[in-house]
């Protein structure tokens, strides 16, 4: 069960207590991520995009973490032929943020063995 709204403080190293704080010891606004609980790591400066998805990001995922995944966004854009102004192929990257970053769904695979295969932009 989803505790959204309310979550358990937790102490990180500079002793504050808010899931978002800003910490002295890094000079930025620090997060507990979610993959790699207990360390209190940079967050991102803003929500990567305006919706509840983006400021769960911001609250619960690194910036380094945030990198990670678009790197591997660029690999399924490219491995599924995905065009980011469609909505299917929003809503499945948006799916993917949910499998890959937090762990619910499915993690779709990318089968490197396929390139090549991969249709041209706008083909
Ligand atoms: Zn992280």
């Amino acid at each position: 069960m989803q505790l959204l709204g309310r979550r358990l403080a937790r102490r990180s190293h500079c002793g504050a207590t808010e899931p978002l704080r800003h910490c002295y010891l890094v000079g930025v606004n620090t997060v507990d991520c979610r993959r790699h609980p207990g360390e209190a790591v940079p967050a991102l400066p803003r929500p990567p995009f305006r919706s509840e998805l983006g400021e769960r990001i911001q609250r619960e995922i690194c910036a380094r973490c945030w990198q990670d995944w678009l790197q591997h966004q660029t690999l399924l854009i490219n491995h599924y032929a995905l065009d980011p102004r469609k909505l299917e192929s929003r809503n499945f990257l948006y799916g993917q943020i949910g499998a890959v970053l937090f762990g619910e769904g499915e993690v779709a695979e990318i089968d490197t063995s396929k390139r090549g295969t991969i249709a041209a932009p706008g083909g």
